[in-house]
């Protein structure tokens, strides 16, 4: 149900569900909770089932649920509960249904704490695994992983304060609803999956800031989730069972223990006692939050197969909107991307250095945070096939494979062919990529409305955004890699750290969007630009779907906010170009790069995701804009304007939860130092193509496919812009023959 409130008020940490309605009591009873039984990610009976393909995920994030504390305590703030603010906004940025904080009960500390059998399995694997990742600090991560299996996890005595991360669960299966059959059943293992990786990164994050902490998750803890749910206030024990007032019994656990004082959250009051007003017209209608009554459960009016947003009301076409020249398509080496030319030197030793180790994501706490997970899954990420192969339609395994990607919490997701020409030429080492899977699966992860409406788009939270949405894909692209493999077919979850294709064409063959006016940026209807994706290639026959038409096109020639607002002038302000077989609105990527490896300001940078049009909360008063964007094309022009004249796109200080630290000299994480990129919109500010000076290093200036320096010749690069043509007068010339 779309929402009719918006929630640009509220602050993040008041989290989704309006929890301030509900009536509280000052201490809990913890002898009535019943005990929390560990959770097996194992699903024997049924050798298809996602279960099975959740269990080395789940197993490496309990093998990181602790680890090394650094030894620079960060100089974060000290109010209690600031802390406890900042730690929850945390939470529900990494999509948490409810955030709780309890002072750690003596009772909920396990005498024998739950570890995941599956541990020992997946460290024979790693003893094994061919490592063919390229990712940077590849070694790094397996050193780390062992030191965490072999280490022995002391007593967390020390530990005085937790927190406590639930997450709800969708509604259940409809009977002869298709594409249902592999997670029939786990449920609580879908939401024990995302809670764990919510709680490992936080934990990980306290860690870093210099507290020991240690997440629990549902397959290894170290204290009784349960009773720590109760604490916390996140649950109260109705008929024996754990219950929310608003979720019902639909959800699963994680928890973060830590020396890290914050304050706490009162216990909820038997659901019995609580008020009317609990349950009265701000839950029925969201006045105050953006759950309620209506839309509480996901799915509860949607076909998991059909996803959360009505892509099926979507135009569909036969060729994407933007002209792609197949056949002429120039196959790139890995080495061409910017962060790895960065990294190599080709840009000079100020971007080497500072891009080196992938600084640009240490400096910053929460992004640090995320990597460690989003490392330790590149080495799950390959699915070999089962020596078995199960059979299905191809409708029946797209069906299946649509309909649990968006059960585990894909945002969009859309099928296609994988042709050649959309893998790099060579790998990250130099080595010839020949294309091993023949279907795509591409995953669109949203990063977040509430977050980036708060940020300016390239200050402290910047990479965290991205970060956060490239490990949730991670996380679930290499789930969704697990199962295909399982039924016989091969499969690879191509994500940020080590993938062999370009994601941007794919998408569009997909149907999940249009090329924009930002360039390699894919801008999906319902989502904007405000994204990151992933994909899944297989050689499962898959049902394909067709691209979409919403009227982008128009909607970009008519608005160049995304140009105007970037900081850089990456972004062009003139018109779509041919570039490698792509007809794209070229960005200047060196220029971009540059920008997101080095600004003081802040820790990268997706301002153009930010200031779009596109970027909407996803409330009832944006569907006429919406409607009249995807309908009426010539309203463009004013609709653009309109945009700006309400000041969509500009800072919301209500929604800024996160602290402005940098790493320092010695690893601890201090205020920085450097004014904060904090932008308002440059209205004002006339941006012509004409004034703009950009480059492009098309496939005749792309370095060698080595891992050593090829510099950059931004002079070639200039005259490579200049020289680009139009789609039409590139076709002109394919028609006359002069290729
Ligand atoms: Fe297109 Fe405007 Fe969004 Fe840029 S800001 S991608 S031009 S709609």
């Amino acid at each position: 149900m779309t929402r009719l409130f918006s929630s640009k008020t509220r602050p993040v940490h008041m989290g989704p569900y309006p929890v301030e309605l509900l009536g509280r009591m000052p201490i809990a009873d913890l002898s009535r909770v019943p005990a929390m039984e560990a959770l097996r990610f194992e699903n024997a009976s049924a050798p298809h089932s996602i279960i099975n393909a959740m269990r080395e995920h789940q197993a490496m994030l309990d093998v990181i649920r602790s680890g090394l504390i650094n030894g620079a305590v960060a100089q974060a703030p000290t109010d209690p509960q600031e802390r406890t603010n900042h730690l929850k906004s945390f939470g529900y940025f990494a999509d948490a249904a409810l955030v709780g904080t309890c002072a750690l009960p003596h009772e909920a500390v396990l005498d024998t704490p739950t570890t995941n059998p599956d541990i020992d399995k997946l460290a024979e694997d790693l003893k094994t695994v061919q490592i063919k990742s390229l990712a940077a600090g590849i070694d790094m991560i397996m050193a780390d992983l062992k030191e965490s299996m072999e280490a022995e996890k002391p007593s967390i005595e020390p530990h005085s304060h937790a927190l406590v991360f639930l997450y709800e669960n969708p509604r259940d299966i409809k009977p002869e609803e298709p594409g249902t059959d592999w997670f029939e059943g786990a449920y609580c293992h879908r939401a024990g999956l995302l809670a764990s990786e919510t709680a490992v990164v936080l934990a990980n994050y306290l860690r870093l800031l210099g507290y020991d902490s240690r997440a629990h998750t549902l397959s290894s803890s170290d204290v009784d989730l349960n009773k720590l749910a109760v604490a916390a206030g996140l649950a109260t024990v109705e008929d024996g069972v754990l219950h929310h007032p608003y979720i019902g019994t639909r959800f699963g656990l994680a928890a973060v223990t830590t020396t890290f004082e914050i304050a706490t959250d009162l216990p909820l009051l038997p659901l019995k006692q609580q008020p009317k007003s609990a349950f009265g017209y701000a839950w029925r209608f969201g006045t105050k939050s953006s759950k309620n009554a209506g839309n509480a459960v996901p799915y509860a009016k949607r076909r998991f197969v059909d996803g959360a947003h009505p892509f099926e009301n979507l135009k569909r076409v036969e060729t994407p909107t933007t002209y792609i020249d197949e056949p002429r398509v120039a196959r790139v080496p890995k080495r061409t991307d910017m962060f790895a030319r960065a990294q190599f030197g080709d840009m000079g030793k100020k971007l080497q250095q500072t891009s080196k180790g992938g600084h640009y994501v240490r400096k910053a706490a929460p992004s640090m945070a995320q990597r460690r997970a989003l490392g330790a899954f590149v080495l799950l990420q390959e699915g070999i096939a089962a020596p078995e192969k199960t059979h299905y339609t191809p409708q029946e395994a797209a069906d299946l494979v649509k309909a649990t990607s968006y059960f585990l919490g894909v945002d969009a997701v859309g099928i296609s062919r994988c042709p050649d020409w959309t893998w790099y030429s060579h790998d990250a080492r130099g080595d010839e990529i020949v294309p091993t899977h023949d279907q795509a699966i591409s995953m669109v992860i949203d990063q977040g409305y509430e977050t980036m409406d708060g940020s300016s788009g390239d200050d402290w939270i910047a990479v965290a955004q991205s970060m956060r949405a490239y490990l949730r894909f991670s996380l679930l692209g290499g789930v969704m890699a697990k199962q295909i493999a399982s039924l016989g077919y091969s499969a690879k979850a191509h994500t940020v750290m080590d993938g062999e294709v370009l994601q941007p064409p794919l998408l569009l063959l997909a149907g999940l969007g249009e090329v924009s006016r930002i360039g390699e940026v894919i801008l999906n209807p319902y989502l904007g630009p405000r994204l990151k994706s992933g994909v899944v290639t297989t050689d499962l026959p898959l049902a394909h779907d067709k691209p979409i038409d919403f009227g982008l096109q128009t909607f970009c020639e008519s608005c160049n906010k995304c140009a105007r607002e970037c900081p850089s002038g990456a972004i062009t302000a003139g018109p779509k170009l041919m570039f490698n077989g792509y007809e794209i609105w070229k960005s200047d990527s060196q220029k971009c790069t540059t920008y997101r490896v080095t600004t003081p300001g802040g820790a990268m940078c997706g301002r153009c995701m930010k200031t779009c049009p596109w970027n909407l909360e996803g409330i009832f008063k944006e569907k006429p804009f919406r409607w009249a964007a995807m309908n009426m094309p010539k309203l463009a022009p004013a609709l653009a304007k309109l945009d700006d004249a309400v000041g969509n796109g500009g800072l919301n200080p209500v929604k800024k939860w996160w602290w402005d630290l940098e790493i320092t000299e010695d690893g601890g994480y201090r205020p920085t130092a450097q004014p904060v990129n904090a932008r308002g919109l440059q209205k004002d500010l006339k941006l012509r193509f004409e004034d703009q000076t950009l480059a492009v290093y098309p496939a005749p200036l792309a370095p060698h496919p080595y891992p050593y320096p090829f510099p950059m010749d931004r002079e070639a690069g200039i005259e490579a812009y200049q020289a680009m043509i139009t789609a039409e007068e590139y076709k002109a010339r394919l028609a006359r023959g002069d290729e």
